[in-house]
């Protein structure tokens, strides 16, 4: 299985558009030993013919440019077959809208995401211009499924969502209610079943599912959203606390990070990192702590096999 790193910032990036915190100026500034990051996203091969996203950002048209393997081999088309979708917030998915050039293209996600996407939103029609334009796969939590080219052929990699601690949408709160399968992690296994990924990039928290989901993988890519949980209320950024975003900071006796430092067994990957969190300036101690851990800070462009 072949994966690259599309994109490893949360939503807004590094630097985002309307922040002005320390982050954010200094990686304007080229200040040395932080990087720019464009928002989360991995693509995905078994076969190195058919590529899958994980999560399609609204920065996929430049994301697809920096991957020579997404880039089309013919007049017309592109190695994208599809996309998998692990909640509805917009960093997640506002990118399938920017693929919007009469490419048919799989989407898998839950049927409560789909909802969410599709009802209501006169925009997806977009990607509903002609019949099997997209072809939504229904993944039910617990339930491997292929990984289907829109024609139909079998990519080899199987695709597992797994429900995990998460909120619904900003866009819907108050129109959806909370549901088990707002936000999910997915496990993909190679063609020979000999390696398994997981994707996390939205974590609220601690889960029994979440635990049984991360043994199995032998690479982890996992929410690194934030370094503490009061770090926006901290910079004066948002009055909401990390765990209030649904996001499981890093730090602290109960944060992630520890959690992580005990799952020794498989590669893990920090992801869906926001601007404002210190681990992106590589001298800080919490950049350092992060390393101490044995856990990898993930950088755009950082390709694995697996
Ligand atoms: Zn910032």
């Amino acid at each position: 299985m072949r994966v690259r790193v599309l994109g490893s910032a949360a939503g807004g990036a590094f630097p985002q558009w309307n922040c002005g915190c320390p982050n954010c100026r200094r990686v304007r500034a080229k200040a040395s030993g932080l990087t720019p990051r464009s928002q989360a996203s991995l693509a995905v091969s078994g076969d190195g013919e058919h590529y899958f996203l994980l999560n399609v950002s609204p920065d996929i048209r430049s994301q697809i440019e920096a991957a020579p393997e997404l880039h089309p081999r013919h007049a017309r088309g592109s190695p994208i077959s599809g996309a998998v979708i692990t909640n509805g917030d917009l960093d997640a998915c506002l990118g399938a809208l920017c693929l919007r050039e009469s490419e048919p293209l799989a989407l898998f996600t839950t049927e409560v995401i789909r909802r969410g996407l599709v009802e209501g939103n006169t925009f997806f029609r977009t990607l509903a211009r002609f019949d099997d334009h997209v072809r939504w796969h229904t993944l039910k939590p617990h339930a491997p499924e292929p990984l289907l080219t829109p024609a139909g052929e079998d990519s080899g990699l199987r695709v597992e969502a797994i429900p995990i601690p998460g909120k619904v949408p900003l866009h819907l709160a108050g129109i959806e209610a909370e549901h088990p399968q707002q936000n999910i992690g997915v496990l993909l296994r190679s063609p020979d079943s000999q390696s398994v990924l997981g994707f996390f990039p939205s974590v609220a928290g601690p889960s029994g599912e979440l635990e049984r989901a991360i043994a199995q993988t032998t690479c982890c890519f996992f929410d690194g959203t934030f370094w503490t949980d009061d770090e926006l209320p901290a910079l004066g950024l948002a009055t909401r606390s990390a765990r209030e975003m649904a996001h499981w900071p890093l730090s602290g006796l109960d944060g992630s990070l520890a959690w992580l430092a005990s799952k020794s067994h498989t590669r893990r990957v920090l992801i869906h990192i926001n601007n404002t969190n210190p681990i992106l300036d590589e001298a800080s101690d919490a950049h350092q702590r992060v390393l101490a851990a044995g856990i990898e800070i993930g950088t755009d462009g950082l390709e694995l096999t697996l």
